[in-house]
């Protein structure tokens, strides 16, 4: 399994008719390229940011920020390295942030919410990334976003840390993509529109799956319910990927869901450009993805999106991934 493993880091994920997909690593700090080097990583396609904010009495600083995010964006090469701004919230309390006592924290003030409101910590966490772009190709990606205009109000941020950035005169990257993450059925429903505003979609099914079947995704009560094979989810998922498309932006994916290989025939099916996971799942993945055909795997889109039940659908794949 071992070498099986090392065999495929060095092949690309691309089925028997050439369809090329990206697989990114996800990554909660510089630690974690080594694994995800190891098995073949093509970038970073999730820095989850939070980990600088966590267990401290005060937000990071600049210039611990920016040597996090360049010794990432300098270990992905000339690969690309999406990093989520802070998505923090409810559920994790930051002492200097005084996030009051939510009823609902998920569906309270974090992610995208707090950065549009403490612009001053936004705009030092977008200098960070800005100059961390001028040592490797980095992206700046927006989570829980519910509307363009959240999307508008980022960009006014990012020429505010553009122009302290030139004023200090350091060194940074002026022309960094700025993405969203596809995590709310709002954006996922309005994808057209948010196409228009951002340079890349990435679907984060972590959370779109909790919010569009009102299944907390931690409660284990519940999780028996919890299944990105559920037909509501799948549907907004082709919607983001064709919405994307036709505003030639690229849609990958950062939830779970992209790195379960029983999902791969469906999203290469969709189009999907790029999947980001954790490194360990990254050569099932692969291995999946290079045996696809585009006929058989339409087909099995075609009559997957036809089932009602997330069972019936995850039984579906399995076959499928069992005669492979
Ligand atoms: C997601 O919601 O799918 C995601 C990738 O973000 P996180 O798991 O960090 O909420
Ligand atoms: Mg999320």
């Amino acid at each position: 399994r071992r070498q099986q493993d090392a065999q495929l880091a060095a092949l690309e994920a691309v089925t028997l008719d050439g369809k090329r997909i990206q697989l990114a690593a996800n990554v909660g700090s510089p630690s974690d390229m080594t694994a995800a080097r190891k098995q073949g990583a093509e970038g970073v396609g999730l820095f989850r940011s939070e980990y600088l904010f966590m267990g401290r009495a005060v937000p990071p600083s600049e210039e611990e920020q920016f040597a996090a995010y360049k010794e990432v964006a300098e270990q992905c090469g000339s690969q690309l390295c999406v990093i989520r701004t802070m998505d923090i919230g409810g559920d994790k309390p930051l002492h200097y942030l005084n996030i009051a006592k939510e009823e609902n924290p998920f569906l309270g003030w974090r992610a995208i919410r707090i950065s549009l409101e403490r612009t001053d910590l936004f705009i030092t966490q977008l200098k960070a990334i800005l100059r961390a772009g001028a040592f490797g190709k980095v992206a700046i990606m927006l989570p829980m976003i519910i509307s363009t205009a959240e999307i508008t109000a980022a960009r006014e941020c990012v020429k505010q840390a553009v122009a302290e950035l030139r004023m200090e005169g350091k060194a940074f990257a002026p022309d960094v993509p700025l993405g969203i993450m596809i995590e709310t059925p709002a954006a996922a429903v309005m994808a057209q529109q948010l196409a228009g505003e951002c340079d890349f979609f990435s679907i984060g099914t972590n959370d779109l799956v909790q919010y569009t079947l009102a299944v907390d995704r931690g409660n284990p009560a519940v999780s028996s319910l919890y299944s990105h094979f559920h037909p509501a989810v799948l549907a907004l998922i082709d919607n983001v990927v064709k919405a994307g498309h036709n505003h030639n932006i690229w849609v990958g994916m950062c939830g779970e869901m992209a790195g379960d290989p029983l999902a791969a025939p469906l999203l290469t099916a969709m189009g999907i450009d790029e999947l980001s996971m954790s490194a360990p799942s990254i050569p099932r993945v692969k291995a999946v993805i290079r045996k696809l055909e585009e006929k058989p795997i339409r087909e099995l889109l075609e009559q997957a999106l036809a089932l009602n039940e997330a069972r019936a659908i995850r039984r579906l794949m399995e076959d499928y991934i069992s005669g492979q």
